[in-house]
């Protein structure tokens, strides 16, 4: 079992104050939390230098990822470490991620940049039902789209700054390993928990 947050941004995502050096120093200290993704605004730019950093700490591991802003919505593209090619329909955007076994999750739909009902019309292989910085309401909206569409519920902290980070966790039933931690996230062998309230989703 491992506990992940699968959504968030360094400093190359431009709106992000938080560092690579301090993401990993988080995730150093924290006593449960030792998964992340780095999932930066439409860059892999940030992705190298943080796993680089992690690689001092064994216990600790980044799961490379990106968020593309589509003209659809916000996408997340769990396990990769290349950029889709432009444009980024969510259509092509979908099919880079397919041919690459990367998991894709569609990010605070009922959030501003949210792709909202419109999922409801694509192949995607999760939704985000727990986001560490949307409303209480949009979440709950979240987990009604994911249980209509039978699809897995993710969660993720969104963070843009140190203090947000981890504030979310995903419990996943897998090894401490990229692509074991991409199937079962698939496979919907998932939980979506929330730190600051200790309530469980
Ligand atoms: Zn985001």
């Amino acid at each position: 079992m491992i506990q992940a947050d699968l959504h968030i941004h360094t400093v190359y995502s431009l709106d992000s104050s938080l560092t690579p050096k301090a993401l990993v120093e988080k995730m150093v200290a924290h006593s449960f939390i030792k998964v992340a993704a780095v999932t930066d605004h439409d860059t892999v730019k940030g992705l190298g230098i943080t796993q680089k950093l992690a690689s001092a700490f064994p216990d600790i591991l980044i799961v490379p990822g990106v968020e593309i802003s589509t003209p659809e919505g916000d996408l997340l593209v769990l396990g990769t470490e290349e950029m889709p090619v432009k444009p980024f329909t969510l259509d092509c955007v979908l099919d880079f991620a397919e041919e690459r076994d990367c998991v894709s999750v569609v990010a605070h739909p009922y959030r501003e940049h949210g792709m909202g009902d419109l999922a409801r019309n694509y192949n995607v292989d999760a939704i985000e039902i727990l986001n560490g910085v949307s409303s209480p309401q949009a979440n709950e909206l979240a987990r009604d789209l994911a249980r209509s569409m039978h699809l897995p519920g993710l969660a993720g902290s969104d963070a843009h700054q140190a203090s947000e980070v981890l504030s979310v966790y995903n419990q996943i039933q897998s090894s401490f390993d990229i692509d074991s931690l991409l199937k079962s996230l698939k496979k919907g062998l998932v939980t979506t928990h929330s730190v600051a309230r200790s309530i469980h989703f």
